[in-house]
């Protein structure tokens, strides 16, 4: 079995946007990131309800972004609860989609309203949702990794076997 991922050493692993890995399919390339929020098995997780309005909130933004909706492929929650995926369309690189991750933060910390998508019809857990605490754990990660991001949160460190 080859999950790239499991063959990162989550000991050292700092917040960041990583790639995770990249796929051939047919004559495309599809690039996986990890939009790692939490240093893993070293503080506490993000609550289940926090990942649920993240990715409600992401994958609209994508979605509905004029560059970027044809290029999103996937947005979801890692079962860990440090971070979420992106998958994206192209041969990419954290420095390629950097500052339109940066403006689906300040997306989130600034959205009002109805989160969208939660009535029972659309979502599979329409009550398990939290907006207030998910801008304040995307303000610290803005504010903390993304607003002035450093090598060491764009590159993964290798497992040594
Ligand atoms: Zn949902």
């Amino acid at each position: 079995m080859d999950v790239t991922s499991f063959g990162i050493n989550h000991d050292v692993l700092l917040r960041g946007i990583y790639v995770s890995r990249k796929d051939i399919i047919n004559d495309g390339i599809l690039t996986t990131f990890d939009i790692r929020m939490k240093e893993p098995n070293r503080e506490p997780v993000m609550d289940t309800s926090v990942m649920h309005t993240l990715e409600h909130l992401m994958a609209v933004y994508f979605r509905s972004n004029n560059e970027w909706a044809d290029k999103t492929i996937y947005i979801g929650p890692m079962g860990c609860r440090t971070g979420m995926y992106a998958i994206f369309k192209g041969d990419l690189e954290p420095h390629n989609i950097i500052e339109k991750m940066k403006e689906c933060y300040q997306y989130i910390i600034n959205f009002k309203g109805e989160i969208p998508a939660t009535k029972s019809y659309m979502c599979g857990n329409y009550l398990d949702h939290n907006l207030v605490i998910t801008q304040i754990e995307c303000k610290k990660f803005y504010d903390e990794i993304l607003m002035n991001i450093k090598e060491e949160n764009m590159v993964y460190p290798k497992q040594q076997y």
